[in-house]
């Protein structure tokens, strides 16, 4: 007897649209928080030669030992802390959210906040649980505790910088979140680069504490190599769950590679963060937006003045630019769009297109 998808399919998975990815060709694409620059050209050559002799006929080292040896350096992982690699953090928010799910375990976060961790609570059967900030887009702390209190919640994802508000949240209210906690806290560190805070140190004080990193924003996002630290207890658990060869050889070999030039990435992140300033100002000098503050490679901003944000958007992708729309997503998103940090020729390109879009948009 044939069964259609929606007899045998889960109902929560059936509701779920996709993570969409909208297509960008031959558009300046600032939608999606990678960077803009390159590797140079005797790097590229470099790598170009590791690719043509690695041995593909052969699964990939399973352990990745050296390049996690590689990557405890490069990111000062504190001395007792086990690392786990996945394919991109969004595999990692997976396997984590694998580990924990049973019937009526929560996964906590806040609102809005990166989609995937709701999405991965819907997938791996988990309920969600999200609490709103504040309109500032501040943490609302005591709104966090009531809900752990309330809620028990087995694994919190707090992003640090915060996505797709760009902010950092005040590091005195995560730590309380981390200390009321009955479960574990993942703080996601994606766009670290892009900030001056950390809670890498605090691994050590907090056995309850894991952290997440990623090369995406940082100039490798075509790899998919993410990165979770924290105590050998949890990670040894977590390992069951990662699937064997997650990292691929390339990105192995290609990781290990760039990061033996750890400058070249730092330099590019901090080149983005100048011109963030300099987009933010630009931003800021226009009637009818309204600029948030951001500590990560994207600012987010409102349109004011009875412009609409999806008509914006529409009028910025006739001028061949892409962003992010993010209008509907949630209450406390109204009217916003994303924009991330490009070339300064693309940040240009990007504002020429905005007040053009401004005067067609009313
Ligand atoms: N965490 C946050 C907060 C993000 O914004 C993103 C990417 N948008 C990710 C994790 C996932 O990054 P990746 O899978 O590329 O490592």
């Amino acid at each position: 007897m044939s069964r259609s998808p929606d007899q045998v399919i889960r109902p929560e998975i059936l509701a779920l649209s996709a993570y969409h990815v909208p297509p960008a060709s031959g558009m300046v694409k600032l939608d999606a928080m990678e960077n803009p620059y390159t590797l140079p050209p005797e790097l590229r050559e470099e790598i170009a030669q590791l690719a043509a002799s690695a041995p593909i006929n052969r699964y990939p080292d399973a352990g990745a030992a050296s390049l996690k040896a590689a990557l405890r350096e490069a990111l000062a992982i504190p001395d007792g802390m086990d690392i786990m690699l996945g394919n991109g953090s969004d595999e990692i928010i997976q396997i984590i959210a694998l580990a924990f799910a049973r019937p009526g375990a929560i996964l906590m976060s806040v609102e809005p906040a990166f989609v995937m961790f709701r999405m991965i609570a819907t997938f791996t059967g988990m309920g969600y649980a999200g609490v709103p900030l504040r309109a500032d887009f501040s943490l609302d702390v005591d709104a966090m505790l009531t809900a752990i209190a309330r809620q028990q919640p087995a694994v919190i994802f707090i992003a640090y910088p915060n996505n797709p508000t760009g902010n950092l949240f005040d590091a005195d209210a995560v730590s309380r979140i981390i200390e009321a906690a009955p479960g574990v806290v993942v703080v996601d560190e994606a766009y670290h680069a892009f900030a001056d805070a950390s809670f890498m140190d605090k691994l050590v004080q907090y056995p309850n504490l894991l952290l997440m990193r990623t090369l995406s924003k940082l100039g490798l996002a075509g790899l998919r190599l993410g990165l979770l630290a924290g105590r050998p207890e949890w990670l040894s658990q977590l390992e069951k769950l990662r699937l064997p060869y997650n990292a691929g050889i390339f990105t192995q070999l290609i990781a290990e590679k760039v990061l033996q030039y750890p400058g070249i990435l730092l330099q590019q992140a901090e080149a983005i963060k100048t011109e963030r300033t300099v987009m933010s100002k630009r931003l800021v000098a226009l009637d009818g937006v309204e600029v948030f503050p951001t500590d990560a490679n994207f600012i987010l901003f409102r349109m004011t003045q009875g412009y609409k944000a999806g008509k914006v958007f529409q009028e910025l992708k006739k001028h061949g630019i892409l962003i992010k729309n993010l209008d509907g997503s949630h209450p406390l998103l109204k009217n916003c769009l994303r924009v991330t940090v490009g070339t300064p020729a693309e940040n240009v390109q990007f504002l020429e297109a905005l007040q053009a879009s401004l005067k067609t948009s009313l």
